[in-house]
């Protein structure tokens, strides 16, 4: 059948009818049930003490970055930190999910990140770690490079053990914030900011692009149309938005730039396209892996997937990329867990994913490799022990 005769039978109905309404299925509705008869094996908690790359306990209000929870503008006093949720509720889930201390990558920046250290990381040592963002609202400031370096010093001085990116940087931030050219991940005004986190041994966090797709077409051979049909701010086809080759390819060069520095690479690099990132890991030694938010990539290509954990053992680091800065996000966050887990640890086929109807396959470490990316791996980057 060529396309256009199928598209036509869409059109009329025919091979598609939602029975009681009578009218073809809208994509968006359409959520097939599987019927595989597969083990499901239940992972409520890791089989080792889990240190967790990637998890938002605290967010900036005015961070320059479209969001339907937090307030856009910054207020008269400067930046403050937005982070309702309990820490005895998260602590709480770090006990059921045997997850040892999260690292909280959006700590913000200025008095909000000491709001943050007094919230979370003075009454509980040990079991969070946090990360200083670049004050990207002075971006447009003379000065702005001595300033932003001398802030990531301050940070690290006030506890800051990790500089975390947002994607905010590439494709966000603009000349003048929110309008004119967007500044490129590679600017020059940044590379005093990369050089303190390195003198100051902060790892930098660093999202760069996003997933492929979001800069496809939002058409019928997207991968994420529907995804990009509920979020429409995700695409970013089009309109001066650079590519996710030119993006990638921008942070690349700072990691080049800057030796000394060691770069986490959140997401797995926002690739799915694993030889690339392979090839990232070879040619740059200051470069290491976490897969947060990113498992319908990795988990769809397991035997891949596999070999590259087994190359790369000592260079992936655990991350969910869970959100917790309000209470009633904690639930969510408790959720995603056993999913990680059951990936890891078992060989189970057609593992549910929440948000996507693509089903993932576990990959069934062995233990030593399991301890290096639960918690190994963390634990010399953040030079804890
Ligand atoms: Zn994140």
């Amino acid at each position: 059948m060529t396309r256009r005769k199928w598209m036509a039978g869409l059109a009329g109905g025919l091979p598609l009818l939602a029975q009681d309404k009578g009218c073809p299925l809208a994509v968006k509705d359409y959520q097939p049930q599987s019927t595989l008869h597969v083990p499901e094996t239940n992972v409520p908690r890791a089989c080792f003490p889990v240190i967790d790359s990637h998890v938002h306990l605290s967010t900036v209000v005015g961070r320059l970055m479209p969001s339907s929870d937090v307030p856009e503008k910054e207020g008269p006093d400067g930046p403050k930190a937005f982070s309702t949720s309990d820490p005895k509720d998260v602590l709480a889930l770090m006990e059921r999910r045997n997850v040892r201390m999260m690292v909280n990558v959006t700590g913000g920046y200025g008095p909000a990140l000491n709001e943050v250290i007094d919230r979370w990381h003075k009454p509980y040592p040990g079991r969070f770690l946090v990360c200083v963002e670049p004050w990207w609202t002075r971006a447009n400031e003379p000065g702005y490079a001595k300033f932003q370096a001398a802030e990531t010093e301050k940070a690290a001085r006030a506890g800051a053990r990790g500089l975390k990116i947002l994607k905010t940087l590439g494709l966000y931030l603009r000349e003048n914030l929110t309008t004119g050219p967007l500044v490129k991940v590679d600017d020059p005004r940044f590379d005093p900011m990369w050089e303190a986190a390195g003198a100051h041994r902060l790892p930098v966090l660093i999202h760069v692009s996003d997933p492929e797709s979001f800069f496809d077409p939002v058409d019928e051979r997207n991968e994420r149309y529907t995804a990009l049909l509920r979020r429409p701010e995700w695409s970013f086809h089009g309109r001066d938005f650079p590519s996710d080759a030119e993006l990638q390819a921008a942070r690349d060069r700072v990691m080049a730039r800057h030796p000394r520095t060691e770069f986490l690479i959140l997401h797995f690099g926002n690739s799915a396209n694993l030889g690339y990132m392979a090839e990232v890991l070879d040619r740059y030694p200051n470069a290491t892996l976490e897969f947060g938010a990113r498992l319908e990539e990795i988990g769809r290509q397991p035997r891949v997937t596999q070999r590259f954990f087994d190359r790369y053992q000592d260079r992936i680091l655990f991350g969910t990329d869970a959100i917790i800065d309000m209470p009633e996000k904690v639930a969510g966050a408790d959720r995603l867990y056993p999913t990680y887990f059951r990936f890891l640890e078992t060989d189970d086929d057609y593992i549910p994913l929440s948000g996507v109807y693509w089903r993932i396959y576990g990959i069934k470490l062995p233990e030593t490799i399991l301890r290096k990316v639960y918690y190994q791996n963390a634990e010399r980057l953040f030079r804890v022990s």
